[in-house]
Formats: C-alpha cells, structure tokens, sequence
C-alpha cells in the first residue's frame, strides 16, 4: 500500500472485517456456469416483492427526475398509523443498515464501547467500529442472547446494547419475561437497539417487541426494515423507531435525500398489502416445518428458528458443504463466519426450493 495511505487514512478502518455478503446469482452464473441457480443466502422473501409495491413503484418510474420527500411525510404517516406512534418518533433510512450506522455517528466517540452477542448481524461490530468504538462480544447461551451476561458487561464507557431479536444466524428470540428483566437493570442511559428485522415471522407466544418498551423506557431505539418480509431489499428502505429527542439527534446528520422515491413508494404499498403478508408467513411457517422434519430425518440438529431461515449442523466442514452445494447450484450461509465450523444457515424457501435443498444436501452428505 501507498504509505501516504496507510498514514492518512483514519485508524479504524484498518481493523475492519469485510462484510461477507451472500453470493449474488449472477456471479455464481459467471464462475461456474450454471443457469438453475436458487439463492438461500440472504434470507429474501421467495415470494418476491408484494405484488402492490410493484405496482407502486412503476407508477412512480415517471417522476423519478424529482428529489424525493426527504422526510417521507406520507410513509410516516401511514407508518405512524400502522405502528400506533407519532411521526416524530420514526425515522426512514436507506436500509437499516444505514440507521444502524447514522446511530453510531451519532452516539459514538472513539473509546465508547457497545455490547452485542457472538454470533449475530456483523452490522453492529461494523459501524461501531468504523467510529473507533470498542467491542464486546457476549457468547450466546444455547444458541440464545445471554442477557445476564450483556448485563454484567455493561460499564463506566459502555453507550449501545444491540439486542437482535429474533437473532441473526440463530433465529432465537428474547422472551418477555428475559426482556422485563433486562430492561428494568439496564442504566437509563445505556442504548438499547432492538433489531426486529425478522419479528414479522415470530411466531412464538413469549416474544415481546422493543415497541412495547418504548413509553416507558427513552433509550430503547427499535429498527426495522421493508427487506425481509416485505422483499423490498433491492429499494433499500429501513425505519427506526425511538423517542422523538433520540430521532431529531439521529436527524441531524441523515443526509437529506437518503431514502429514494421508489423506496418510499413501494414500502407503503407494501404495508397495505395484506395478503402478501399473511401468504409470506404462511410460506415461511410450512417451509420450516418441511425442513424441520427433513433435517431430523437425516439425524442433523438445529436450531428452532422464529424467523426466517435456519442454523444447523451438518457434522463436516461447512466450507466443503457451501462448495458443493454451490457446485448444483444452491447458495447458502457458512456457519464459520460465524464461529461455527460445521454450520451452515439457509433461507427457508418456497416448496420447489426447499425439496432441491433437501435432496441436494442429501447427496452431498450421502445420507
Ligand atoms: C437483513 C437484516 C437487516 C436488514 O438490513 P437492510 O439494510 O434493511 O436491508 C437488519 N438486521 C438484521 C439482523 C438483518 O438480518
């Protein structure tokens, strides 16, 4: 590297890990050749988009030469609606990715410290880093946040605890009661982010949304997206919903325009669609218990999943599995990235989907 690089730069990018996306189809078409190609990777939805933000969206294709409503007055508002808040409690983002970070900018100086499990979403490690935050990583218990240990790990410099639930790879959730607990002996200025990106597939009766804390407590920030259920992952949109102070503080370095027109467009539609979303949750719920029983079959454990997508062991080298897997044209998620060697997380997909990855993975382990 150029020396003036390594000298100018900010520090901190230097001890970034790369994001690990999942592989896109075309790139896999590229390397190997192969046209049937089914991605279980990135936890999409297999019904695609709903069919109302399509709509949406290519009734807007003619405006798209006017900069959008940089406040997104309309979505806020059938937001608001949908949510039971005020407007000014909600803030849209291009992505909650992009939420996640605006959050770090905010909140974060260089020596601050955040809290998140190991393994969940690399999004957190990322931007806190990229502010120069220091990282504590609390291992899971069973597959599941360790609250107690977040709590004790929890000091003089700690500003952030992410809490993704349902959790991203495992797909466990929080319980109320876990949650009414934590909640009551977290310090009143402590931030507690609650990633919901999948909670629209929770099924479980015990699981409580960072919503139902907000009144009560003024540090809880609850981020959302329109990517998963809603398949809008290509628009980028996300919302953050947080106290109206909390909101106006994340605003004020938010880039004007940062969420685009179709976005907005199509994530409103897409709220109103309630059919794709009652469908989507269904596909998913028969989905996983189709994989459930095909995986205990094969005598392969996983995890319970409440989202969409599932952790399980496949007793060998999950890079060999990814490969050949990959190689018959099924992209799915290693586990070592994630600390566990012989995991693999794949998407639940459509039925069509979900019998090639069984059959495939049959012949890959010969069971
Ligand atoms: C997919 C995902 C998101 C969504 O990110 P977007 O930027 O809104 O697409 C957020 N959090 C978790 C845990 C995810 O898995």
């Amino acid at each position: 590297m150029q020396d003036f690089i390594k000298r100018q730069a900010r520090p901190q990018i230097f001890n970034l890990k790369p994001y690990t996306p999942g592989k896109p189809v075309d790139e896999v078409k590229r390397e190997l050749g192969i046209e049937d190609i089914i991605k279980m990777a990135s936890n999409e939805n297999p019904l695609g988009p709903s069919p109302l933000a399509v709509q949406a969206v290519k009734e807007s294709l003619d405006s798209i030469h006017v900069y959008p409503d940089g406040n997104c007055f309309y979505l806020k508002q059938r937001l608001a609606d949908f949510l039971g808040v005020q407007t000014n409690q909600l803030l849209l983002g291009n992505g909650s990715d992009e939420l996640l970070k605006l959050l770090v900018e905010t909140f974060i100086n260089p020596e601050d410290e955040v809290i998140f499990a190991s393994p969940t979403f690399s999004e957190y490690e990322f931007t806190a880093t990229i502010m120069g935050a220091k990282c504590k990583a609390v291992p899971l218990l069973n597959f599941k946040h360790d609250l107690p240990a977040m709590l004790a790990a929890i000091g003089e410099q700690s500003k952030i605890i992410y809490l993704c639930n349902p959790n991203n790879p495992t797909g466990t959730i929080m319980t109320r009661a876990e949650m009414d607990g934590f909640m009551a002996r977290v310090p009143k200025d402590v931030l507690v982010v609650f990633d919901e990106a999948y909670f629209e597939y929770v099924e479980s009766p015990d699981f409580v949304q960072g919503v139902d804390y907000l009144s009560e407590y003024p540090n809880v920030i609850v981020s959302r997206t329109f990517s998963k259920i809603y398949g809008l992952a290509g628009l980028r949109i996300g919302y953050m919903l947080a106290h109206p102070e909390i909101v106006d503080a994340v605003k004020r370095i938010t880039e004007p325009f940062n969420v685009n027109h179709l976005a907005q467009v199509g994530a409103r539609a897409a709220l109103d669609d309630h059919q794709h979303l009652r469908a989507s949750r269904k596909i998913n719920a028969e989905g996983k218990v189709y994989l459930y029983r095909q995986l205990e079959e094969m005598g392969l454990k996983y995890v319970p999943s409440e989202a969409n997508f599932i952790f399980f062991d496949t007793g060998k080298d999950c890079q060999m599995v990814f490969r050949e897997l990959l190689s018959r044209g099924v992209i799915v998620r290693t586990g070592d990235i994630f600390g566990y060697p012989t995991y693999i997380r794949v998407t639940i997909g459509n039925p069509e989907q979900n019998e090639r990855f069984i059959k495939t993975l049959q012949e890959i382990l010969k069971i």
